[in-house]
This record gives C-alpha cells, sequence and structure tokens, in this order.
C-alpha cells in the first residue's frame, strides 16, 4: 500500500511513522526542502503545488492521496482526484479554506458558531449592534495559529477595509475549549476520541489534555455535532473539530480542521491507536481498530528556541520527547511537542 501525503510539516512526518509500523510506504509531496515529514517518507517531492509535471509523477507512485496541510490549492487536489483517490475529498478544502463558507456550512446543519457579518459592500456599518464589540476580525482565508486576526473595539476601525476578505466575529469569553477527533472509514463507520481540552497562549495552541473535564451534557452534544458534520459531508479520514464553550456553558463550533490535529498528539501514547494511524488506515482502506483511551495524557507545544533545552535534557518516566527536526527555531514557530501519560 502506497500513500501520498501532501505537505510536508509535522502532521506530515507523524503519519510517516504511523505509517511505517503497519507498512504502509509514504510518498511526501511538499513545497519546502526543510520539511519534518521528508525524514520519515519512504520518497519525496520537493516543488510547487501548481507544479502538474511533478504532481503526476506524485500521483504515479500512490495508491491513495491524502494531506496534512488544508490550504493546498483546490485547483491541485481537484486535479489528483481524478486520477487517484484523495481522501479527505477534496470539496471539504473549498468549504473551509474560506471561514466564511466554512461557518455558513456548520450554521446550514443547525449548529452553533459564534454570531460573526461578512465585511462586503452590503454591511452597513450603522447597523451593526454596540454588543458585537469588542469583536475579531479574521482574514477568510490562509489564517492559522491566529495569524490574520484582531481585535475590533469599535465601528471606526471597519472603515476602508478591503472588501470580502475578512469576517468579523464577536468576540466571546471562553470559559474552555475543546477538540473532538473523529475518524470515518469507507464502509462509512465512524469513531470519536473523547474531548480533549486545549489551552492557547497568543492564541497558538499550548497545552492539551485528555480526556477533558466536561459535563456529559456537553461533550454528548460535541461528540453528537461531530458525527453530524462528518457525516453529512461523507468524510473519509480524521477529522478535528475545534469547540467553545463560552461562561453559560454554552457550546459553538469555532473552526473544522480536516486532517489529524496537534491537540490530537497525545493519542500517540494514550490510546490503542493513535490519530495519524486511524486516518491512515480510513484512507488507505485497511482493517479498522477502534479508539480506546489507555491512560490520561498531557501535551505541551514546544516553540522557537526552548526546543533546545528539550533536546539536551533527559526526558522522565512516562515523558514522550518528540522533536519535528526543523532547521530553523523561528519566534511562535512548532518545533516539538512533550506528551506525559499519567499511568
Ligand atoms: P486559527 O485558524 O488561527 O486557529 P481560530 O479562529 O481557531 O484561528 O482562533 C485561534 C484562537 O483564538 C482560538 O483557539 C481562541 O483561543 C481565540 N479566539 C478565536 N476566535 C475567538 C472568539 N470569537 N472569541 C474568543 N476567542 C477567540
Ligand atoms: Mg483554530
Amino acid at each position: 500500500m502506497k500513500l501520498g501525503i501532501l505537505g510536508g510539516g509535522q502532521l506530515g512526518m507523524m503519519i510517516c511513522q504511523a505509517a511505517q509500523k503497519i507498512q504502509v510506504e509514504t510518498i511526501v509531496y511538499s513545497d519546502t526542502s526543510d520539511s519534518p515529514a521528508i525524514n520519515f517518507s519512504d520518497n519525496h517531492f520537493i516543488s510547487n503545488y501548481d507544479d502538474f509535471g511533478q504532481i503526476d509523477n506524485f500521483i504515479n507512485k500512490c495508491d491513495y492521496v491524502t494531506f496534512e496541510f488544508e490550504n493546498i490549492p483546490f485547483e491541485t487536489l481537484k486535479y489528483i482526484d481524478k486520477k487517484k483517490n484523495v481522501f479527505p475529498s477534496p470539496t471539504i478544502n473549498n468549504i473551509i479554506q474560506d471561514r466564511l463558507t466554512e461557518k455558513e456550512f456548520i450554521n446550514s446543519l443547525d449548529i452553533d458558531t459564534v454570531p460573526f457579518l461578512n465585511i462586503s459592500k452590503s454591511l452597513i456599518l450603522s447597523e451593526i449592534d454596540k454588543e458585537f464589540f469588542p469583536s475579531i476580525l479574521k482574514t477568510r482565508r490562509m489564517g492559522y495559529d491566529g495569524k490574520g486576526q484582531s481585535i475590533i473595539s469599535d465601528k471606526k476601525s471597519l472603515i476602508n477595509l478591503d472588501q470580502d476578505k475578512y469576517i468579523l466575529e464577536k468576540k466571546i469569553k471562553l470559559k474552555q475549549e475543546i477538540s473532538v477527533i473523529t475518524v470515518r472509514y469507507q464502509d462509512e463507520s465512524l469513531f470519536s476520541y473523547l474531548p480533549i481540552d486545549n489551552t492557547h497562549k497568543n492564541q497558538i495552541l499550548f497545552k492539551s489534555v485528555s480526556p477533558a473535564m466536561i459535563d456529559d451534557s456537553l461533550r454528548d452534544k460535541a461528540l453528537l455535532w461531530s458525527k453530524k458534520i462528518i457525516k453529512s459531508l461523507n468524510y473519509i479520514g480524521v477529522i478535528c473539530i475545534e469547540f467553545f464553550i463560552d461562561e453559560n456553558n454554552k457550546l459553538y463550533v469555532n473552526e473544522l480542521a480536516p486532517r489529524v490535529h496537534n491537540s490530537g498528539h497525545l493519542t500517540i501514547e494514550s490510546y490503542n491507536i493513535s490519530q495519524f494511524e486511524s486516518h491512515i488506515r480510513a484512507v488507505c482502506n485497511l482493517t479498522k481498530v477502534k479508539p480506546q483511551i489507555q491512560y490520561q495524557a498531557e501535551m505541551i507545544n514546544i516553540l522557537g528556541s526552548d526546543i533546545s533545552k528539550y533536546r539536551d535534557a533527559q526526558v522522565k518516566n512516562n515523558n514522550f520527547f518528540h522533536d519535528y527536526f526543523k532547521k530553523e527555531p523561528k519566534e511562535g514557530r512548532k518545533m516539538g511537542h512533550l506528551t506525559k501519560i499519567k499511568v
């Protein structure tokens, strides 16, 4: 079995590591040479995502294709999907690459998001309620780890913005953030991992704890909404759904990540099957394995130059250090993570 992976980051790296364990060959396609995944793949291509000659060479080596980064150009994904199955189907990228269509899609399933407005010609500033501020202005496309976001405290700041490039989202008082990882196989069966509690620092994930400490009713609702979303997309593979819980215990979907997710790294050591192996099994139509929790776990991300401390230190019992082997430790860049399990 040969699995092609578009994108060469740490998510791709951990897919390759999981694939090695189950004898699936991996071929990585990335547009940058400092790509963690190519240290663990069987084969790789480095070129732009619109180099269709190289994309053809890549396709010829794969049985199935997936991606570890959701902003691969939709045209490229569609092109590949005509020749080899891409899972999850590229239709999801077309929805989630734009925060506006993503949120409209979620609302169309009768699932709540935080109230938002599209910054467009038809938006009349005087009609925006004062209650809407403070709010967060987010670029509709290409944002991640809080990039492309700013806090807006009044209407004045909205004058002269480019049209159809932003959404404005009400800033809510967050009590908790959780995520749910679900895998759906080609025979339509699906399994969810238990909700994970996520803490962000400077809008970047800092810490994940599994399982999240939440009321049963909230847990059930998050699992139910996750199932509804994944089924309605006829989705194959792993999806992660990020949720907000506000101070009144109200649940909202924040965003969908159509891929393995940072909050699920702790599944490597704390479940019988990691999110990475689940994804490979679903995409490549291999035998199903139901995820079952084995240990409580906590993961912290290691950003920027902090990585050197961990590279030099001895790892304690029941701690698992993962180095992404990135060359440049830029500030805020995810360089590795540490998972602690409770045995
Ligand atoms: P990204 O695509 O960069 O992950 P998110 O929309 O998930 O963007 O925002 C990153 C983080 O910023 C969230 O996990 C949350 O901590 C905070 N945040 C985003 N939107 C809101 C909001 N409407 N109200 C309060 N906090 C928010
Ligand atoms: Mg997010």
